[in-house]
């Protein structure tokens, strides 16, 4: 399976720098996290590859196959991207199945059934499926969300914040089990978090951002071992 890569990416909102040359590459099986302060472009960055921001300057790539550059950039639908947010954005009025079988309509029914089938089950939400996702534990919902995003057999899985919107006693848990999940499909994985301690306890690798660029980039176990 290919790795994503990101070559000197730049994005300006105005005059502003958000995101000021940035090179980073996450291999399948792996979770790179993105720790940083609020501003320092971390969202954006996650925008960038998911293809709801335009790159300035740069070049992203899975496998060789141009995503986005300045001359050319893949509408978000047509890039091999799963993307997770901070506060789920499941479709209140669609069920269960439906917000994971959103985003396959290309797909014959069939094949798209099969996959909503295996994600629920694999998530255990199957006996949910025709729930509406108001019904469901934040738990449940976070399963959701990672179905969906994993529904499309992306090549590339992007969390932003992904447990913050969870009380402290369900998050070590969902974490946990969100973590192994993602593990086992083995989709390189980028997530974003303002929390340092979450950062080295999920990631294969930590990138610290600050103010647009990349100031550090380590295994936890370096991070930790820093004075
Ligand atoms: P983070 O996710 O680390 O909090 P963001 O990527 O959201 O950072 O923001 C990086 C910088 O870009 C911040 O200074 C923010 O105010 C600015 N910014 C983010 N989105 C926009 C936007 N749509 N228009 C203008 N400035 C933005
Ligand atoms: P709607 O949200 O329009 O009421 P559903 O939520 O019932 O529709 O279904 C949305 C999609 O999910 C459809 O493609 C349907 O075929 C599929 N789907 C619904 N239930 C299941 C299920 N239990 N297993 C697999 N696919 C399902």
């Amino acid at each position: 399976a290919p790795s994503v890569i990101l070559s000197d990416i730049v994005h300006h909102y105005g005059p502003h720098r958000a995101v000021d040359g940035v090179s980073l590459s996450v291999a399948p099986r792996e979770i790179l996290c993105v720790v940083g302060p609020s501003g320092c472009g971390k969202s954006t960055l996650l925008r960038l590859v998911s293809g709801l921001e335009t790159v300035q300057h740069g070049r992203i790539s899975v496998g060789g196959k141009v995503l986005a550059s300045p001359e050319r950039s893949l509408p978000p639908e047509r890039r091999p991207v799963g993307m997770m947010f901070q506060d789920f954005a499941l479709f209140p009025h669609m069920t269960v199945a439906g917000n994971i079988a959103f985003g396959q309509t290309d797909r014959p029914r069939a094949e798209r059934e099969r996959r909503v089938a295996e994600l629920l089950e694999l998530m255990a939400l199957t006996r949910y499926a025709d729930a509406h996702p108001h019904t469901l534990s934040g738990g449940q919902q976070q399963r959701v969300a990672l179905a969906r995003a994993m529904a499309r057999d992306p090549q590339v899985l992007l969390l932003d914040e992904p447990f913050s919107a969870l009380d402290e006693q369900l998050r070590r848990s969902v974490r946990d089990e969100v973590v192994r999940l993602i593990r086992a499909s083995g989709i390189a994985t980028i997530v974003v978090t303002h929390d340092p301690e979450e950062a080295m306890e999920i990631g294969n690798r930590v990138a610290v951002m600050e103010a647009g660029r990349l100031v550090q980039t380590d295994t936890p176990l370096a991070l930790y071992r820093q004075p």
